[in-house]
């Protein structure tokens, strides 16, 4: 029994952070759902879920790396801005910032004015108060 629930698990991708966000916008929609007791969003987490279940029993690996590749391209801008974030509220001599145009956190110093900020990465000039 046991080789053969584990024939049945091998081979399978599993999870990534697309089947993740998956997840969690899942928890989400269904906590609203009972809320407002709507159908619509009722089945729309289910098709969430079964869709996160189905990434995750996949056998192709190719399929569903390219899904995670565009969602991480999606989600990295939102990953930058969160980790500038959280680093700002932690670090009480540097603010942190994200570039516009390729989303690197780039850290200065605080309490300087208005300053001119060059990225490190794609060098694109940018203001902001510090
Ligand atoms: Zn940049």
């Amino acid at each position: 029994m046991k080789e053969k629930i584990l024939r049945f698990f091998a081979n399978r991708y599993g999870h990534d952070y697309f089947n993740y966000f998956l997840l969690i916008a899942y928890l989400i929609i269904i906590i609203l759902s009972n809320i407002f007791d709507s159908l619509i969003l009722s089945l729309l987490a289910l098709f969430l879920i079964c869709y996160s279940i189905y990434r995750s029993m996949s056998r192709n690996f190719y399929a569903r790396s390219k899904e995670n590749r565009k969602f991480m391209e999606f989600w990295y801008p939102y990953q930058q801005l969160y980790k500038a974030i959280k680093n700002s509220f932690q670090d009480k001599t540097r603010k942190y910032f994200v570039c516009p145009k390729c989303h690197q956190v780039v850290r200065v110093p605080r309490k300087k004015g208005k300053i001119e900020i060059t990225c490190p990465k794609c060098h694109h000039s940018f203001t902001r108060r510090s």
